[in-house]
């Protein structure tokens, strides 16, 4: 820790007096630019620090809604049979058992996916329609 701390002020002094020594070239004091050079050393930390945990939340968003994404293509609104009857969106796996608590009156129910067919219906509109045959007079 304590080495880790000293570590950093050595490259922190070095590269400010590097700048310092860059500086005095174009006529600056050493006592104004190695200062200079500390501060903006810290500018550049505090711009690195701001971007990352910028990017980092962007990240973080963007896990959370892929994350909602999934959970509401797995899951379904169902009733509890209780008497109170209050719906709840509970996440459902198709390969187990489907259980959950409900939150209202705190029993175990267990959900059941019953799958049903219906035969497909095509919309009017690309139907093919029957032309209208004049009647002879
Ligand atoms: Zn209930």
């Amino acid at each position: 820790m304590l080495r880790r701390l000293l570590t950093q002020l050595t490259v922190l002094i070095t590269v400010a007096i590097f700048l310092g020594l860059f500086l005095t070239r174009f006529g600056i004091s050493l006592f104004i630019s190695i200062p200079l050079g500390i501060i903006l050393q810290f500018g550049v930390y505090y711009a690195y620090i701001t971007a990352l945990s910028a990017f980092v939340e962007l990240k973080n968003k963007q896990l959370e809604n892929e994350r909602i994404k999934e959970f509401s293509l797995q899951g379904l609104e169902v009733t509890c049979p209780c008497a109170l009857k209050k719906k709840e969106f509970i996440p459902v796996v198709l390969n187990t058992d489907n259980k959950y608590t409900c939150n209202f009156c705190q029993k175990n129910v267990s959900v059941y996916i019953v799958p049903e067919t219906a035969l497909m219906t095509e919309p009017l509109a690309l139907a093919p329609v029957p032309s209208v045959i004049p009647m002879p007079e």
